[in-house]
């Protein structure tokens, strides 16, 4: 058997023990889907892909266009702006920033772990993303601050 206990991915089962827990050793590859790697929790059996409730799932866009278009977030642009310089559609960006806002806490997770980003720029991300939002899911304020180290929390 593959070796499982170096996997940085946690089990999105809520009901699994080893949830939103990583490098517990009940994850292993699984083949692929879609050409996304999938992967299988031991402990509950679930199979998942990799960007399961990360900004990027579902995502055609590359991990790299997406730290572009979020380092242009933390520049305070306007949506508008972040689209034209990344040469994306409106609408695309409006999408991503929605997925992120509908996935707050995993966004942390992914902004602080994947893209290394300080807490410091990820409160300037949701500050932005929150101006130029005009509907934001009920409870975004919430999710963000559960995900948020309190240190940035003011
Ligand atoms: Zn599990």
């Amino acid at each position: 058997m593959r070796k499982t206990a170096k996997i940085n991915i946690a089990c999105p089962n809520q009901k699994c023990r080893f949830h939103n827990k990583k490098f517990q050793g009940n994850i292993k590859r699984n083949g692929f889907r879609k050409k996304l790697q999938n992967y299988k929790c031991i402990t509950c059996e679930k199979q998942f892909i990799e960007t399961i409730g990360t900004p990027l799932y579902h995502k055609k866009m590359r991990k790299k266009e997406i730290i572009r278009i979020c380092e242009l977030f933390t520049e305070k642009l306007s949506f508008r702006a972040v689209a034209r310089a990344t040469h994306h559609k409106l609408d695309t960006i409006r999408n991503l920033a929605e997925d992120m806002a509908n996935h707050a806490r995993q966004t942390n997770e992914f902004f602080l772990h994947d893209l290394k980003l300080n807490p410091i720029e990820v409160d300037e991300i949701w500050t932005f993303v929150k101006k130029n939002k005009k509907e934001l899911p009920k409870n975004f304020a919430r999710s963000v601050a559960m995900g948020i180290p309190t240190a940035t929390l003011r």
